[in-house]
C-alpha cells in the first residue's frame, strides 16, 4: 500500500472533489486549477509515471481517455479541451502518481510552456 498523495485520495483518506470513479480510475478537481475546468484523472493503481507503465496497464490508460472525453462533454467544453500528462521533473511532474490533466474553459496556447 502506497502512502503517496494520490493513493491516499483514492482511498478517501484525503478529501478531494471527485467527479468520476470506476474500478480502475478516479477523476477529481485539481486543487490549484490552471483553467476554469481542471480535472485530474488517475489510475487507482500506483504507477509513478507513464515511463513505468506496462502493456498490462493499457486498459486503464485507454479508459482514462474515454473518461476525459465523457467529462469534457458533461462540462460543456464545446470549444476544445486539452489532455496533458507530465512525465518527469523536467516536464513539470510534481506528484509521482501517474495523472492526466483535463483542461478546458479557456483559450489554450501552443506550444505549451
Ligand atoms: P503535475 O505537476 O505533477 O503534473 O500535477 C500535479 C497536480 O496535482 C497539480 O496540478 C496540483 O495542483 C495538483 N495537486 C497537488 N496536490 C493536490 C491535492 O492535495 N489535491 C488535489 N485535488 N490536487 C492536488
Ligand atoms: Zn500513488
Amino acid at each position: 500500500m502506497s502512502d503517496c498523495l494520490f493513493c491516499r485520495i483514492t482511498r478517501k483518506e484525503i478529501p478531494a472533489q471527485i467527479v468520476f470513479e470506476s474500478d480502475l480510475a478516479l477523476a477529481f478537481k485539481d486543487i490549484n486549477p490552471q483553467a476554469p475546468t481542471h480535472i485530474l484523472i488517475i489510475p487507482k493503481k500506483h504507477l509513478t509515471g507513464l515511463s513505468v507503465a506496462d502493456p498490462e496497464d493499457a486498459p486503464v490508460l485507454g479508459e482514462i481517455q474515454i473518461i476525459a472525453k465523457n467529462l469534457a462533454e458533461q462540462m460543456n467544453l464545446t470549444t476544445g479541451y486539452r489532455l496533458v500528462l507530465n512525465n518527469g521533473r523536467g516536464a513539470g511532474q510534481s506528484v509521482d502518481h501517474l495523472h492526466y490533466h483535463l483542461l478546458g474553459g479557456r483559450r489554450m496556447t501552443w506550444p505549451p510552456g
